[in-house]
């Protein structure tokens, strides 16, 4: 979530500042009227261009209005197809679930049953946490420190977000919060803590149901688990008949540099949640994994209007086809990966005095800013006075993150990491002059 406030300037933008509630955030930290999007180019109504490196937080994985997604789109509304379709079977829905087999699951020698909540990713996460509970009969659930998991009362007991969970305005139970990898520094290992609360009989952790995880953590500041600490946690909870969720709704669909995030630690969670990226060009949509076995709902027991976007399953299919049907898509984004991760290193490198570090996978990363925690904030203003957006992330705002779309091109990406430079390079100027030299190169 984006913390930064920039001033709100007058493009076009006073209807929004009168009417609209003042729970709006990006608005006020991106302050144009924006008009359309071409690839990975939002364009605001003045004509003004802007490199988006932000990627509707990771809605936007194939960039906007692909055109390989947009067609089928343009081609079923043309032909009047069922928009609107709760749980009911339709072509579009079908030609969605055989593709997803075709394509993700079978490759892979994954066995899941489909569920499709409503279209965000709270809702699945909001499913799946009642699911874990009724299929285990226990009510506690762990998440992890820093972790963001929606913002209905379910889900965000399960989000670290004090702010996000403060809104809620009664107590959050339920979830007991443990540290992720690396929480408590390098020396303390996590996955040992977890195992003796739950061999200890007397540690004060009520079993349970299941655990709720990102890979990936995105709003909570890029940081990725280790291979090693994923499988841990996969060891312990089946141990323990504990279910592992994992929810890949910000690092799935390709992100981590994959399908799924989990793929690098060859593990196989118990239930999973995508969202976002996968309708692939930005309708909502939102689907669970469920392992056969725990699929224990009585039907209808977790409904939603909105279930059956049926736009949704059109551009779903249509990625899956173009960009998953072998491993060419995942090359790219590797490629890419290599000169994003090369790049930030030597961005840090260049300003030693500011003890900047680079974290993530895939097309996921931060610069994360120890020192200065109000550096990447600055520098997000400073990038889009010169034309590219980014949000920041992490508790304090200390993590600059990088979202391009996975289709982006080496030159944009390129193009887009110079006006990072230059903005993290005029903002330590300013900063240096303002505390006379402690901050620059
Ligand atoms: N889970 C994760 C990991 C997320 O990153 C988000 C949103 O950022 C959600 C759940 C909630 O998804 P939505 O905003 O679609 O409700």
């Amino acid at each position: 979530m984006n913390k930064q406030f920039a001033p709100e300037n007058d493009a076009g933008l006073a209807v929004f500042n009168r009417l609209e509630s003042e729970v709006r955030s990006y608005v006020r930290a991106f302050p144009a009227l924006f008009d359309r999007g071409v690839g990975t180019t939002l364009i605001a109504a003045d004509g003004r261009e802007y490199l988006d490196f932000f990627a509707g937080a990771g809605a936007l994985n194939y960039g906007h209005n692909n055109p390989v997604i947009k067609k089928p789109l343009l081609d079923y509304i043309e032909r009047d197809g069922i928009v609107h379709g709760l749980d009911l079977a339709t072509t579009a829905k079908k030609a969605f679930i055989e593709a997803f087999e075709q394509y993700i699951l079978k490759p892979r020698g994954l066995s899941y049953k489909l569920q499709f909540p409503g279209p965000t990713g709270t809702n699945a996460v909001e499913a799946v946490l009642k699911l874990a509970r009724q299929v285990t009969g226990r009510s506690n659930i762990v998440s992890f420190t820093n972790s963001f998991h929606g913002e209905s009362a379910g889900a965000l007991a399960a989000t670290g977000n004090k702010e996000h969970r403060a809104a809620a305005g009664f107590p959050l139970a339920h979830v007991t919060s443990l540290p992720y990898e690396g929480y408590l520094g390098a020396s303390v290992d996590t996955i040992d803590y977890f195992k003796k609360l739950l061999n200890d009989p007397n540690s004060g952790l009520d079993k349970p149901a299941a655990v709720i995880l990102e890979a990936i953590q995105g709003e909570g500041g890029i940081n990725a688990a280790s291979v090693d600490w994923l499988r841990r946690l996969r060891e312990l909870t089946s141990r323990h008949g504990i279910l592992m969720i994992l929810d890949d709704i910000q690092a799935g669909v390709g992100r981590a540099g994959s399908f799924f995030s989990f793929e690098a630690a060859a593990i196989v969670p118990d239930i999973v949640t995508l969202s976002k990226s996968l309708s692939a060009i930005g309708t909502p949509m939102a689907l669970i994994l469920i392992k056969p076995e725990l699929d224990v709902w009585a039907p209808g027991a977790h409904t939603g209007t909105f279930r059956g976007n049926n736009y949704a399953f059109v551009t779903a299919r249509a990625a899956l086809e173009a960009y998953w049907s072998d491993s060419k898509f995942e090359d790219e984004i590797a490629g890419k990966s290599a000169i994003l991760a090369e790049e930030l290193r030597a961005i840090a490198e260049d300003f030693p005095v500011l003890g900047l570090s680079v974290r993530g996978r895939g097309l996921m990363y931060g610069l994360v800013s120890p020192k200065h925690h109000s550096l990447p904030g600055l520098v997000s203003q400073e990038a889009f006075r010169r034309g590219l957006v980014i949000e920041i992330a992490g508790s304090y705002g200390e993590v600059l993150k990088f979202m391009t779309a996975l289709t982006i091109t080496e030159t944009d990406l390129r193009r887009g990491l110079s006006i990072i430079r230059d903005s993290i390079g005029a903002v330590a100027a300013t900063l240096e002059g303002e505390s006379r030299g402690s901050l620059a190169k």
